[in-house]
Order: C-alpha cells, then structure tokens, then sequence
C-alpha cells in the first residue's frame, strides 16, 4: 500500500471513508451501459468505470478496479457524485476536479468547494504532483466512458 499523502484531519477521514467503504463497486451489462478502462502505470492504478446513460441521464454507474488509496477515494467520490447527473454536469464537475487538481493553491476556492462538497478533501493531493494522476484516473476514465456513449449510442430527445 502506498502511503497517503500528508492531508489535514477532516480531509484525510473522508478521503479514507471512501477507500474503506467504496460506493458503487461492480459492474454494469454491457450493452446498455458502457465501459472504459483507465490505468496510471506511475503507481499501477488500474479501474473500469461502467456508466449507463438514459437520455441525458447517468442514471447508473459502478466502479471496479484496484489501486492506491486516493485513486480509489477519488474513483469512489467521483461516482458518487455523478449518478442521477445530467451528462453535462458531469463534465463540468470533470473539469472542476482537474481545475483543483492544477491549482496553484491547494485550498480551494469558495466556488469549488460548493460544487465539489466532499470531492474538495482531495485538495490536498494538488501539492503532490507525482499523485496527481492518481486522483485524476476515475476522472479520465469517465470521460472516456462518456465520449464512448455518445459517438457510438443514437441518442433521443
Ligand atoms: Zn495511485
């Protein structure tokens, strides 16, 4: 196990919630839902995001995968916060995430912290660059997941 990069208090309990007690591990039948595999070769991360998307709706997602504690706190966070999304949010809560992830500062701003909530206690991640793709794999991977489900599924409405 890798070990965790120096986080305060109350970030670091949430960011261990997460990699304790994974939301949303399994998998989804593919078809209808999608797949995209996503690996950070810098720690060995590996994770396979499944979204199913309805509409404009992420109306489910499930994780699986392995890896360091903050690729699976952030992948764990990420699909909490994207289920029930529109498509669109999702994205923007995308950009959000590598917005703080790039940051020259590492203490987010009053916006960011309203829209990322819990997602914020990775803040602290932004000051170690070398574990910056750790946090951001889930992200990467959905997106993928995303940009397969849209050029490849008609969608209506
Ligand atoms: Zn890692």
């Amino acid at each position: 196990m890798t070990q965790m990069p120096p986080l305060n208090d109350l970030y670091r309990e949430i960011v261990m919630d997460h990699y304790r007690t994974p939301r949303n591990r399994g998998e989804l039948p593919t078809p209808p839902a999608r797949r995209a595999d996503g690996h950070n070769p810098l720690c060995g991360d590996e994770i396979s995001v499944f979204v199913l998307v309805e509409g404009d709706l992420i109306t489910d997602v499930k994780l699986t995968g392995h890896g360091c504690s903050i690729s699976q706190a952030s992948s764990s966070m990420m699909s909490a916060a994207i289920k029930g999304r529109r498509v669109e949010e999702a994205r923007e809560l995308v950009a959000r995430f590598k917005d703080l992830m790039t940051a020259e500062s590492s203490e987010p701003s009053e916006d960011a912290l309203r829209e990322l909530g819990e997602i914020a206690a990775l803040s602290g991640v932004s000051k170690f660059p070398v574990r910056i793709k750790c946090a951001t794999l889930a992200w990467n991977t959905l997106t993928q997941a995303l940009d397969d489900a849209e050029t490849s599924e008609p969608q209506q409405g």
